[in-house]
Parts: structure tokens; sequence; C-alpha cells
């Protein structure tokens, strides 16, 4: 039985997934996301409904638009099968109450936010704020409003210091205001102790991705710091507390 709903989950994740592209493509460009139905990119055909299924239907068209045989972006299949596994691991660990189905929503507003700052550099307030209330909402039912409150503000504080200073000293913009603001609802989630492990890890993972680009275009260049804050943010949710044990149990 546990085995049936966890592959509904993983289900139900490649079809968010599957919508979480549609506002990744259109929400920065402030289109609807309801209407008009999912057409090719390129040709803007309509897609029949056996063209809309997550998966599937990329493989059983080959990656090519039935009608311009244009490739379609391998971002849609990726984007489902990973929203599939973040579902498939929150109710894997949280099971199927309202602490699973919260988290899976953290996590659908994480896919969104990465992809749209890759994109775009670019990190909406319309994701960010809903995601700071809701981070608190629930860290309040969850009986840890405190921590996420002090984090959020922590998170927010740090991050427009940081700001400050690289304008200061390195005279160039360090992080924007969208970071800022993904670190404020990180905290509002993950609370104190998982925004620290959280923000090791992006800034770990952007030092390493600033040193890669450097090393292959010769020179430094801006690239956007939101998507390394979502997988910190997601390492610490998922293996948050044993890093933390771990960590501890070195002194
Ligand atoms: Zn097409």
């Amino acid at each position: 039985m546990r085995a049936f709903f966890l592959f509904f989950s993983f289900l139900y994740g490649l079809l968010i997934g599957s919508f979480l592209n549609v506002v990744i493509h259109r929400l920065p460009k402030r289109e609807s996301v309801a209407w008009p139905a999912s057409h090719c990119p390129r040709c803007f055909v309509p897609l029949e409904w056996w063209e809309n299924i997550p998966l599937l239907s990329f493989l059983g068209l080959r990656g090519r638009c039935r009608t311009c045989k244009q490739p379609i972006s391998w971002r849609y299949p990726l984007v489902e099968a990973a929203t599939g596994l973040l579902f498939l691991l929150v109710f894997h660990l949280e099971g199927f109450g309202i602490k699973g189905i919260a988290l899976a929503l953290f996590c659908s507003l994480l896919v969104v936010i990465f992809w749209i700052d890759i994109d775009e550099m670019l990190i909406l307030n319309v994701l960010t704020f809903p995601g700071i209330a809701l981070g608190l909402a629930f860290s309040a039912w969850n009986g840890h409003f405190l921590s996420a409150l002090l984090a959020g503000v922590g998170g927010y504080v740090l991050f427009e210091a940081i700001a400050y200073l690289s304008l200061w000293i390195l005279k160039k913009e360090g992080m924007g205001h969208g970071d800022t603001l993904l670190a404020a609802m990180l905290g509002a989630w993950l609370g104190v102790q998982g925004l620290i492990v959280a923000l090791y890890f992006s800034f770990f993972i952007g030092a390493v991705v600033g040193l890669a680009m450097r090393f292959r275009r010769g020179k430094s260049e801006y690239f956007p710091f939101g998507p390394a804050m979502v997988i910190g943010g997601l390492l610490s949710l998922f293996w948050g507390a044993s890093i933390g044990h771990w960590y501890l149990a070195l002194f």
C-alpha cells in the first residue's frame, strides 16, 4: 500500500511539474498561466491532450514538435521528473498529511524560482512574498515560529549587509534584492539551523560555479545566485538534520 502511495506521489509530482513548466515560461512575461492552452513555443500550434502527458509525451514524440518538427527543450521533461522525485522524497519522509503537502508546495516554489533565475537573472516578488508568508504560517503550525521569524529576518539582514558591503568595497552589485528575499523565504521555512545549513551549501556551490565560470571564460561574470540557494535549501530540507548531527559530532 505504501509503495502504491509513493508511486502516486511521484505521478502527482510529474503533473505538478508539467504545470510548473508553464509557470516558469509565462510568469516572467506576465502572461496568464491558465490561458491560452499549452502550445508549441515555436509554431504556436495548440497541443493535443496526448501531447501534454508528462515525460511520456516527450518520449513518444522523440523530443520533437508534432507539427513543426523543431526540438522540444529537454528542460520540460527534466522539470517534470525533478518535481516528481521531490514529491516522492517529501511524501516518503513526511507522510501524506499537512506537513507533506506544505513542503511539496515549498519545493514547487523553489523549482520555479530556480529556473526563472537561470533564464532571467530575476527572482520575482510574486513568488518570494507568498513564499515568506506561507513559510511563517507553516512554521507557526509546526511550533517553530520564533526560529522561523528570526531566520527570516536574519537572512534578510545578512544579504542586505552583503549587498551594501560589495557595493562599498568591490564597487559592484554582489547580491540582488531577489536574493535577499529568497534568503528570508528559506529562513521562514527552515528556521535558524536549517537556514545556516542552506546558506553554507549555497555559498559553497556559488563559489564552485563562480570559479568554474572564471576558468572557462577567463574572466569573472555575473551569474544568478538564486539557483545555488535553491539547491542549498533543498539539501537542508531533506538532510539538514543529519548534516547538523554529523557536524556537531566532529567536535
Ligand atoms: Zn511546433
